[in-house]
């Protein structure tokens, strides 16, 4: 049988989890992918910046370094002028001495003016008369006690400063010195944008500026872009801060008023004089510069992240249909699981509806066989015994005719369960039908532990049944056993071969068990001998008969004698039936014994007749095999004739297992005894097969309860019922009733009043001799009850 694991469901689960939590994992990956793209992008545009900034410090140095050598070199041709002009001076005014410093080709010098020790203009290389301006400021030199160097001119100097056009125009002076004495002054403009010009060129970028400053902080000229100017005041920014200082050069990184951002770049302070060149450049226009670059590296990472995402997004959306898919797989896995349970279930349910016994719950006939052909062919490879029981109730019928089937089957549920009970788990336990149930004990070691399981099964199932719908029922069963592999080898063999046995154990007096194999129910020595005894006894005459009367139910009278074989062993001494009718009817010495009986049964009526007595029917028990046997009537007719007696003084008993073996061949023999004028009954009712009006079709004239009826039928409510109902439909069907084993009052009492018939029990006669019997017919008044 197919069924769903239980472990699946949670499995499922757990890769449904699984594929949730991949699902996450790919979009944490994504995540950081990312975040390190956008992390390496910026610190890459970062350093860019760093790294642009400092190429351009470091081109605004070089710059600086060359413009502060360059002016520094112009101013220091003043010194060579100042020397030319003390020439000049000292010789009387020679023009030729000096010339005009245009016409020496220095374009740095605008206009020189050479005044003396009064400060009078001596020579104006422009040939002007006066030059107030140069002549102010060449006093100031010459004057003054404190600048014999070279002073240089500046924004407060009045001179020219605000002059957009010229504003860059920076005039100086220097006295003249002749031993101690100051002959006069050398003054000129210097033109700081023609210098400024010469680096117009110079590769420093958009938004460029190179100043020159002097050391409180005028800006003399200021170069942007290639366009001058100059005057801007600068105090109050950040240039404060190193222009008052003595530091020969350094980084600036401060913003001017006027402009939108800060500034980068240098200032290098001049060797010989106070002046300052700084080269700077915006610093936005630096990193403008980078802009595409910035926007190349952005572009990539975001079309990289793009990637990143849709990849990821790419990944998730088939991790998602993968974990669909397979949830849908395994749902409908599920279904299918299910479908097929159901369908198995419903499949073993419709199998045990035909395999198991509808009322009992065990398995019927078929399952039986089909399990049984199983454990025999394992039983095939073992030593060991298995063995067949067919049980059979003995009272069964009458149970039913009495109570109804409703009982009946109650009885049966409760014969199953004991049966169940009593045997092992893997023991076979089967309703066959009606009554029978068939059993099958596999391993089993010896013949005796077969006896045992039969002697259980008895003994279980003669329990009292207490309660079956408000009847207490009594009930035993009779057995049959066959041995495999002894007895057959197929399970329809060993089937029937038990029934036959069963058949036995019913003749056998019932409540018991017999084996199909004769030999080991011949388990005791003494069985042995009075089988290999049976033809001599015969012979010898060592049987004889005993007579038990029957009584009227009305008056107690005499009405008829059963004659009951008597076995007088010489070494025994006398052995009843129940020992040897068994071991006659197995060992096939029934026929001759039952012919012996009536020979004995039909001299003894003629001995009575012979003396003139009141001669009572004589009832002379048939066996099963006698009755099959059809030279039957013609015997019974022979020895009629011999001992010249009528028919109607022998009457026959049968019982039912007579019936059961070739039935048709019974009957017809049984017919013919009818028609030679005997009365035949129906011996040990109750304990057969059939009920009553199943043998209504045979010849039968009397009915005689089984003794275990009577037994107990004042204290056993069950037993009282079935014998009442017994007689009444019997007599419904016009059968006389007789009861068998009275042995008290109380049940003389019961019978009458339930409207028995006839009488036969210890209570009024013991079976007796025929001498005894002799008397009685003699004396009949002497005996009555
Ligand atoms: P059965 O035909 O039922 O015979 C009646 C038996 O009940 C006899 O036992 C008799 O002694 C016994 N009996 C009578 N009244 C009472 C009573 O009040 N209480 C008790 N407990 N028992 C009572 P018996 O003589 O031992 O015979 C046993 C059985 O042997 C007979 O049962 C009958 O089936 C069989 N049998 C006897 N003689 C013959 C015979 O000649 N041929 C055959 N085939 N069977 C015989
Ligand atoms: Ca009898
Ligand atoms: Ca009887």
């Amino acid at each position: 049988m197919v069924s769903v694991t239980s472990h699946d469901t949670p499995l499922n689960e757990k890769l449904l989890g699984n594929g949730r939590g991949l699902q996450a994992g790919i979009g944490l990956m994504a995540l950081m992918l990312i975040i390190l793209i956008v992390f390496t992008t910026h610190s890459r545009i970062a350093a860019d910046r760093i790294e642009a900034l400092d190429i351009s410090v470091a081109a605004s140095s070089n710059v600086a370094s060359i413009v502060a050598a360059n002016l520094g070199e112009v101013l220091g041709r003043t010194a060579i002028y100042a020397r030319l002009s003390t020439t000049f001076l000292e010789q009387a005014h020679d023009a030729q001495a000096i010339g005009n410093p245009l016409a020496i080709g220095d374009a740095a010098f605008l206009r020189m003016a050479i005044f003396d020790a009064e400060g009078k203009l001596a020579h104006s290389s422009s040939r002007r008369q006066v030059e107030p301006d140069l002549q102010l400021f060449a006093r100031t030199v010459l004057f003054s006690e404190t600048s014999p160097a070279l002073v240089i001119g500046g924004i407060d100097t009045g001179i020219n400063t605000h002059d957009p056009q010229t504003g860059w125009r920076i005039p100086v002076a220097v006295p003249l010195i002749s031993g101690q004495r100051r002959i006069g002054a050398f003054a000129g403009y210097i033109d700081l944008g023609y210098l400024l010009a010469l680096y117009k060129e110079a590769s420093l970028g958009t938004r460029s500026r190179i100043e020159i400053i002097d050391s409180r902080g005028h800006q003399l000229a200021e170069m942007v872009d290639g366009t001058m100017s100059a005057g801007r005041d600068l105090e109050r920014t950040g240039y404060a801060s190193f222009t008052g200082g003595t530091q020969l050069s350094g980084t600036i990184d401060a913003r001017r008023p006027g402009d939108s951002g800060a500034s980068i770049g240098v200032y290098r302070r001049l060797d010989h004089f106070p002046l300052l060149v700084t080269v700077t450049r915006s610093r936005a226009a630096v990193l403008d510069e980078l802009a595409p670059r910035d926007v190349k590296y952005l572009i990539r990472a975001t079309l990289i992240s793009l990637l990143i995402l849709l990849a990821s997004a790419g990944l998730i959306v088939l991790a998602q249909r993968q974990r669909r898919l397979y949830a849908g797989l395994t749902d409908s896995e599920a279904r299918n699981l299910a479908l097929i349970n159901q369908l198995e279930t419903e499949k073993v349910r419709a199998y045990q509806l035909a395999s198991l016994d509808f009322l009992t719950d065990i398995p019927n006939r078929m399952k039986f066989y089909e399990l049984a052909a199983i454990e025999l062919s394992r039983a095939r490879r073992s030593r060991r015994l298995t063995a067949v029981f067919f049980l059979d109730l003995d009272k069964f019928k009458v149970i039913n005719d009495t109570y109804g089937h409703g009982v009946g089957d109650l009885l049966l549920q409760q014969v199953a369960s004991r049966l169940r009970l009593s045997l092992r788990g893997h023991d076979l336990a089967a309703r066959l039908g009606g009554d029978e149930f068939a059993v099958l004990v596999s391993d089993l070691d010896s013949d005796e532990a077969v006896a045992i399981v039969a002697r259980k099964l008895v003994a279980s199932l003669s329990e009292p049944y207490p309660d079956l719908d408000g009847h207490d029922l009594d009930i035993t069963p009779s057995i049959g056993v066959a041995l495999y592999p002894g007895d057959g080898e197929e399970i329809d063999t060993l089937l029937s071969r038990a029934d036959r046995a069963m058949y036995l154990a019913k003749q056998g007096g019932r409540g018991c068990f017999r084996f199909y194999e004769a030999s080991l129910n011949t388990t005791s020595a003494r069985s042995a001998e009075l089988v290999s005894r049976f033809a001599r006894a015969i012979r010898d005459g060592e049987f004889c008969l005993h007579y038990q009367q029957r009584v009227s139910c009305t008056d107690f009278r005499p009405v008829g004698l059963e004659a009951l074989v008597r076995w007088q062993h010489p070494e025994h001494g006398m052995i009843f039936p129940g020992e040897f009718i068994t071991l006659a009817e197995e060992h096939d010495c029934i026929v001759a014994l039952g012919n012996h009986v009536i020979d004995m049964a039909c001299a003894q009526v003629a001995n009575w007749q012979v003396l003139g007595l009141t001669v009572l029917p004589v009832a002379i028990n048939i066996s099963a095999r006698q009755l099959r046997d059809e030279t039957l009537p013609d015997i019974m007719t022979a020895c009629l004739k011999k001992y010249a007696i009528p028919a109607s003084l022998i009457e026959i008993e049968v019982t039912e297992s007579c019936f059961i073996e070739q039935p048709e061949l019974a009957e017809k023999v049984l017919r013919a005894l009818d028609e030679l004028g005997m009365r035949i009954s129906l011996d040990d009712y109750g304990t057969g097969f059939s009920g009553l009006s199943h043998l209504k079709r045979l010849p039968i004239s009397t009915v005689k309860i089984d003794r275990s009826f009577i037994r107990d039928i004042r204290n056993d409510n069950s037993d009282a019922v079935i014998v009442s109902s017994t007689i009444s439909l019997s007599h419904n069907l016009g059968l006389k009733v007789v009861a068998e084993g009275v042995e008290t009052r109380d049940q003389v009492v019961h019978l009458k009043t339930a409207g028995c018939d006839e009488l036969q029990g210890y209570y009024f006669h013991r079976p007796a001799a025929a001498a005894d019997i002799t008397a009685l017919l003699r004396h009949p008044s002497a005996y009555a009850a």
